[in-house]
């Protein structure tokens, strides 16, 4: 995968490697990446960083 995606947290495009787990097909994930798309470790643990457990 290299394709780019907005960050999901400031919104700046990302060429980091996306995580997909297949095409969604009969798949709960309906092809969504199952990690979200993040520019950098800080917005990635900003996001998450929300809830202290999940
Ligand atoms: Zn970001
Ligand atoms: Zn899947």
């Amino acid at each position: 995968m290299n394709e780019t995606f907005p960050c999901i947290q400031c919104g700046k495009v990302t060429t980091k490697d996306i995580e997909f787990c297949c095409d969604g097909y009969e798949c709960g994930c309906k092809g969504l990446p199952i990690h979200p798309p993040t520019c950098s470790k800080e917005c990635d643990e900003n996001f998450f960083g929300r809830g202290e457990n999940k």
